[in-house]
């Protein structure tokens, strides 16, 4: 396996600085649950929050579907769910890589009816190719076609979370 370099650790956080921007001007003034996607959003999600300079809340939730190691399938389940009451708040959610879209529409689709004012997400990366549910991305780190990627959170088989900057991982 080999590591091709993607994204630098610094044009991550100037891509980080300017998402931290936009966010605060689109939220001044409401009610802001930022809720970190366990475990691959991690790093982005701690960078994340410092850049968005307002008061808000932060919790996190845990998916688990059952898929392979390289994709996820349609079925979606929380192993950990978030713990703070969602009902009336603006939830903005991070995740680290939106590929087939399963995840974050299941996520979206409980926490609206649970009532938040407003359910938004925040990806990293926007992964194209293999998109199987129009689910939208409202906040986007890095667009990208394809690839296995890895680094600044994501792992393969629970590796290269610790990297700092993102790596296309090469099977071959
Ligand atoms: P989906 O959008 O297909 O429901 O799933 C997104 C999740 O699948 C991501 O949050 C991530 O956990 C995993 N995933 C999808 N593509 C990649 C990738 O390129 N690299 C890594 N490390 N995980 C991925
Ligand atoms: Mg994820
Ligand atoms: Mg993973």
């Amino acid at each position: 396996m080999k590591l091709m370099p993607v994204f630098t650790s610094e044009a991550i956080s100037k891509r980080v600085k300017e998402l931290g921007e936009q966010i605060t001007q689109d939220y001044k003034e409401k009610d802001l649950i930022v809720v970190c996607v366990l475990k691959g959003a991690f790093m982005f999600f701690a960078d994340l929050v410092r850049e968005i300079k307002l008061d808000l809340e932060v919790d996190f939730v845990r998916l688990s579907s059952y898929a392979n190691k390289t994709s996820s399938s349609g079925k979606v389940v929380f192993s950990k769910d978030i713990e703070i009451s969602v009902e009336g708040k603006h939830l903005l959610l991070v995740e680290d890589i939106v590929d087939t879209g399963h995840s974050m529409a299941y996520l979206k689709k409980v926490l609206t009816a649970r009532k938040a004012k407003s359910v938004k997400i925040c990806a990293l990366i926007d992964k194209r190719e293999r998109r199987e549910i129009d689910v939208q991305v409202d906040y986007v780190g890095f667009s990208l076609e394809k690839g296995f990627i890895v680094g600044y959170g994501l792992d393969y088989a629970e590796q290269y979370r610790n990297l700092s900057g993102v790596f296309e991982l090469k099977f071959n």
